[in-house]
């Protein structure tokens, strides 16, 4: 596909001259609006595979996954998103997750983030997303819209709820790594 070559060629030229041993580049999965490319695993997988060269993982963005048509919702749409996400590129290297609600509606190929709890994906679900087992590796940072003052606060509050009950059975005491995009919050 022509895409995914030129995607590669690109973040090739991006990456020459940079010493990648001290970091690893992320691809976000994308919502799939107009002829974007990036909205199924299998781009990722063949981007990450025409640049093996490259130190590439995963950014696993919930709001373009459901949007993109990986339905979240249920439980059966939840397991058959990862056993896709394993498949293609590999949960393990799934280092961030870009943790955000959809104001647009399931499969519409709209990237429209929204407050967590608050959007089509819903609080059920997406708890269930960050206290997933295969996700307990990596650090979740929200996309959130600040729309008035308080609003990042009362959505990093709502997943450190959802983590808060994984860590309190993790015997390490291993704390989820939690924060905005514009910064942690404390
Ligand atoms: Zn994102």
């Amino acid at each position: 596909m022509d895409g995914i070559r030129t995607c590669a060629e690109s973040l090739r030229a991006a990456c020459r001259g940079l010493d990648l041993s001290a970091f690893r580049v992320l691809l976000e999965n994308t919502a799939g609006q107009g002829a974007c490319i990036g909205h199924r695993f299998e781009h990722l997988r063949d981007i990450i595979a025409a640049c093996s060269d490259l130190n590439l993982g995963v950014c696993f963005d919930t709001a373009h996954a459901f949007t993109a048509g990986y339905d979240l919702r249920d439980e059966d749409g939840l397991s058959a998103t990862f056993d896709a996400l394993e498949r293609n590129v590999g949960t393990a290297n799934v280092r961030a997750v870009h943790f955000n609600d959809s104001k647009a509606d399931y499969n519409s190929r709209v990237d429209r983030h929204w407050h967590i709890g608050l959007g089509h994906i819903g609080r059920e679900p997406l708890a269930r997303v960050a206290a997933h087992p295969k996700l307990s590796h990596a650090a979740f940072i929200l996309e959130t819209p600040l729309d008035e003052i308080g609003d990042d606060e009362r959505n990093l509050a709502m997943l450190r709820a959802f983590v808060s009950d994984e860590q309190a059975g993790d015997p390490s005491g291993g704390e989820k790594s939690c924060s905005t995009s514009g910064g942690l919050l404390r």
